[in-house]
C-alpha cells in the first residue's frame, strides 16, 4: 500500500507575480536586492531587470490617470454566493479573506477620471482578489463602466489581470462575459472607443471575452495571456508548445495583440490613441505611433 502515500511533499512552483514582502526584498526574476518603496514609485517593475509584479487596482489607476483625478464608483457591489458554494472553505468565508487582503470588496475598481485632461472611464482587475477571477460583481462592475462610457460619450481603459471567470458563481460567472460584449458592441455602434490592456496573467473567460475586444489590444511585456493554460493545452494536443507560447511577443507576432508597450509608457500611449480616436490629434492615421514594438 505505499505507493498510496505521498513520500514528499508536492512542491508548487511559484509563478504567481505578488510583490514580496519587507523593507528590503529580492527580486524574484534578477535575485538582485531592491527596497519596497523603490518598487513601488518604479510602478511595481524591478529596475534591474524589467520584471512586472502584478499591481494593485487601486495604484495601478492613479498612477494611469492624472493626479487626484480617479473617482472610483460602484463600490458597495458584493456577491451574495447565489449556489451556496462549499468546496475546502466557503465560498463566503473566502470572499471575506480576499476583501481584507487585497481592501476591496470584489476583484476589480472601475470609476472616472481623467487622462492628461481628457474624461474617461477606467477599471483595473484586482489580482490580489481571488486570482482577479470574474463573478457576477465583476461583470456587473465592467457593465457598468461601459454603460457610463455610453451616457457620457467617454473612452473606456480597462486593465485585466485574472485566472477567468469564478468557479464558485458557475454559469453566472459564465454569462458575465455575454454580458459584457453585449455593452461592447453597443459602443463599437456608437463610435466609442474602448483600449483593452492586457497584463500578466490575463486568462480563461476574461481572455475569450471583453480583454481580446479592444479597438486596440495592448499587452505589457511578457505577460501570460490565453484562455487553456499552457500546460493543460500541451497535455491535451500531446506536443511540446513552442517557445514563449502565449507571451505578449508572441502574440504580437501572431497578431493577437496590437502592441507591446511597457507599464512607464502605458499611459502616454493609451492617450495618444484615444486623442486620434477621438479626432482630438492631427494625424488620422493609427500607424503615426511609433515605435510599435
Ligand atoms: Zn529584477
Amino acid at each position: 500500500m505505499g505507493w498510496l502515500f505521498r513520500k514528499k511533499p508536492r512542491v508548487k512552483k511559484n509563478t504567481k507575480r505578488d510583490v514580496p514582502d519587507g523593507l528590503w526584498t529580492k527580486c524574484k526574476s534578477c535575485q538582485k536586492p531592491l527596497i519596497q518603496e523603490d518598487l513601488r514609485a518604479n510602478l511595481y517593475v524591478c529596475p534591474e531587470c524589467n520584471y512586472a509584479y502584478t499591481m494593485p487596482a487601486k495604484e495601478r489607476l492613479e498612477s494611469f490617470l492624472d493626479k487626484d483625478s480617479f473617482e472610483e464608483l460602484d463600490t458597495k457591489f458584493v456577491s451574495t454566493d447565489p449556489l451556496n458554494f462549499k468546496w475546502g472553505k466557503d465560498y463566503t468565508e473566502k470572499l471575506s479573506t480576499a476583501a481584507t487582503k487585497a481592501q476591496n470588496l470584489d476583484a476589480i475598481r472601475t470609476g472616472t477620471g481623467l487622462l492628461k485632461g481628457m474624461p474617461i472611464q477606467a477599471g483595473s482587475f484586482d489580482f490580489g482578489f481571488m486570482g482577479g477571477s470574474m463573478g457576477s460583481v465583476v461583470g456587473e462592475k465592467i457593465s457598468k463602466m461601459f454603460e457610463r462610457s455610453l451616457e457620457n460619450l467617454q473612452p473606456a481603459v480597462l486593465f485585466s489581470a485574472s485566472g477567468g471567470a469564478r468557479m464558485q458563481e458557475g454559469i453566472l460567472s459564465l454569462m458575465q462575459m455575454a454580458k459584457t460584449c453585449s455593452w461592447l458592441e453597443k459602443m463599437k455602434k456608437a463610435g466609442i472607443p474602448y483600449i483593452s490592456v492586457l497584463t500578466h496573467p490575463t486568462t480563461g473567460g476574461v481572455a475569450a471575452s471583453f480583454s481580446m475586444l479592444g479597438d486596440v489590444n495592448i499587452a505589457e511585456p511578457h505577460a501570460l495571456i490565453g484562455f487553456a493554460g499552457p500546460r493543460v493545452i500541451s497535455q491535451t494536443i500531446r506536443q511540446e508548445l513552442p517557445e514563449g507560447f502565449q507571451r505578449s511577443e508572441f502574440l504580437l507576432e501572431h497578431g493577437m495583440v496590437d502592441q507591446i508597450v511597457d507599464r512607464k509608457d502605458i499611459r502616454d500611449r493609451v492617450h495618444h490613441l484615444l486623442a486620434i480616436l477621438t479626432k482630438q490629434h492631427g494625424s488620422q492615421d493609427i500607424h503615426d505611433i511609433a515605435p510599435f514594438k
